[in-house]
């Protein structure tokens, strides 16, 4: 089992869930940044919403087989994450 970091929404996965099946992470297509706001609870920044402009999906493709697996999308890619003890 590996600890994976999305490259598209920076989500830290297992790829293998505790009965043994494969989990297939797909991104959230909506991306959400927070309000901020200062010490005295004036904001500064709004929240802002918008779509995901790219978004990976693990999910098999409809045309994938067992000889030749392909996922629906790799989106940003991801990587072996190493920091997230
Ligand atoms: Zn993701």
């Amino acid at each position: 089992m590996s600890r994976w970091r999305c490259m598209s929404c920076q989500a830290i996965y297992h790829d293998t869930l505790p009965d043994g099946s494969r989990y297939a992470h797909t991104c959230s297509p909506e991306v959400v940044e927070h309000a901020t706001f200062d010490p005295g609870g004036k904001q500064l920044t709004p929240e802002r919403r918008y779509a995901r402009p790219i978004i990976r999906n693990e999910n098999w493709a409809a045309d994938s087989t067992e000889e030749n697996p392909r996922i629906i999308s790799e989106g940003k890619g991801r990587i072996v994450d190493l920091e997230t003890p």
